[in-house]
């Protein structure tokens, strides 16, 4: 770790060194060699202090953080002691499957010090798929019946064996993190949001510019010097916000400071992220569309064939309705409603076709990530008695509340909205994709400029 920290590049090219250069040479004599685990841990210590430093996180910045797989960010890291304690598992396993009968009696025992035993975790690891194959497949959040499907340990042979009882001993680790990064108040914060995870791959990394990364990781833990955090860590003597002289939390500073809100802080960043939502859906109304009004015509079938399956590839979405799509965006209060009700809101995106009679109304929102499910019921609720309307007057009208969270972390709402758009796959990924660094990079502008009194938010913000 000393020789790749004296390499003088930029600390997150250090990091790729030791993930595909360091870890994968020291896996193998973890594996082989009788290494205790409490040794194995303080090794892990210095690569973590490392890896802080190197991404420029504060100390604080819990492990947790770094190798978490089911956190909300997932940075592409893998933990030393994790890797030595598969390892472990995987000499036991091919010891004890070997096809040679000397070698499964030979009796070699893998020692691993007090803390932690390798044969008793595989034994525990088996019991437990024994256990999962008598529950049988569960269905977790919003998945539906007979989505998922999980391999049966009974009918298995030994080498697919092999790589359940690792994978199992991956899971209890992870379980272990979560259940440490639900006892953290401040750090452990993701817990609860509403939102949808974010893998940061390494691709993702590089385009990352030095102080943005630094921004998301600590923003997403909340090691940010807050006035609260700075006040925590004895460095300032109140914990007040500079603008307002309430309590100045992170969330307070990025979300909920009356004072930046009239200011129009808040407004600025929703309409960063706005204008990428509208150039999104701006390209959608605009592309081709090759259906043409058709005749309804009924298909009869002769008894006993089946109906002849027709355009399965083709896109499907409430914009393939019409061909006479009209977009207003209220970015700049220009915005006015259609000439269908009369009315005062203004919501942000409105899409409509006179000749198919159809509404569509978007309305974003950035929120704390906590709150996305509160934001999308009031915004629900905002426009429910313009659709009644809408509806009375014969227009069919739909309504889409969507959320991104402010440290780039859209909501489910954002994706269903995109899809009911008729945007998939890769499109429909790039698309959410852009809305969340729209929103991070915003955020990061407001975070830099929370002790500056006065706001101009044109100079230089890119
Ligand atoms: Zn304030």
């Amino acid at each position: 770790m000393r020789n790749i920290d004296k390499t003088g590049l930029p600390g997150k090219y250090k990091a790729w060194i030791f993930q595909h250069g360091l870890l994968p040479r020291l896996t193998w004599p973890l594996m082989l060699y009788e290494i205790g685990v409490t040794t194995v841990e303080g090794l892990g210590r210095t690569i973590n202090r490392h890896l802080r430093r190197w991404l420029g996180v504060p100390p604080s910045f819990s492990s947790i953080g770094l190798y978490s797989r089911t956190s909300k960010l997932q940075l592409p890291f893998t933990s030393l002691v994790e890797e030595y304690k598969v390892g472990k598992a995987r000499l036991i396993m091919t010891l004890k499957t070997s096809k040679d009968e000397k070698v499964r009696q030979a009796g070699v025992h893998v020692r691993t010090g007090r803390k932690w035993s390798a044969s008793r975790a595989v034994e525990d690891a088996e019991s437990r798929l024994r256990h999962k194959d008598i529950v049988g497949t569960v269905c977790q959040g919003r998945q539906g019946l007979g989505t998922t499907h999980r391999q049966s340990w009974r009918t298995t042979d030994t080498g697919e064996r092999r790589g359940m009882v690792q994978s199992e001993i991956r899971a209890q680790e992870e379980e272990g993190r979560k259940k440490k990064a639900v006892e953290m108040g401040c750090q452990g914060a993701w817990t609860r949001w509403e939102t949808e995870e974010r893998h940061l791959t390494w691709k993702d990394i590089w385009r990352y510019q030095p102080a943005q990364l630094k921004f998301l990781l600590r923003s997403v833990y909340d090691v940010l010097p807050s006035p609260v955090n700075l006040h925590r860590w004895g460095l300032v003597p109140d914990p007040d916000c500079v603008l307002c002289g309430k309590r100045g939390t992170l969330d307070h500073v990025l979300t909920s400071c009356q004072t930046a809100l009239t200011q129009g802080r808040y407004t600025w960043r929703h309409n960063e992220v706005l204008r990428e939502l509208a150039d999104i859906l701006e390209r959608e109304r605009k592309a081709q569309r090759k259906v043409k009004k058709k005749m309804v015509t009924i298909r009869f079938v002769k008894e006993g064939q089946s109906v002849p399956v027709q355009g399965t590839n083709k896109k499907s979405g409430l914009l393939e309705m019409a061909d006479d799509w009209t977009m207003e965006v209220d970015l700049h209060g220009r915005s006015s409603f259609p000439n269908i009700v009369q009315t005062s809101l203004r919501p942000d995106i409105v899409l409509w076709s006179r000749g198919e009679k159809k509404l569509l109304l978007v309305e974003l929102t950035v929120p704390w990530e906590e709150r996305c499910v509160q934001a999308n019921e009031r915004k629900r609720a905002k426009y429910e008695d313009l659709l009644a309307e809408c509806w009375e007057q014969v227009w069919q009208t739909w309504n889409f509340p969507v959320e991104v969270g402010y440290r780039g972390f859209p909501a489910q709402s954002v994706w269903r909205t995109l899809s009911a758009l008729g945007l998939t796959g890769l499109e429909r990924r790039r698309a959410v994709q852009r809305l969340a660094q729209a929103a991070e990079r915003a955020s990061s502008w407001v975070w830099r400029k929370r002790e500056e009194s006065t706001w101009k938010p044109t100079v230089g913000a890119q």
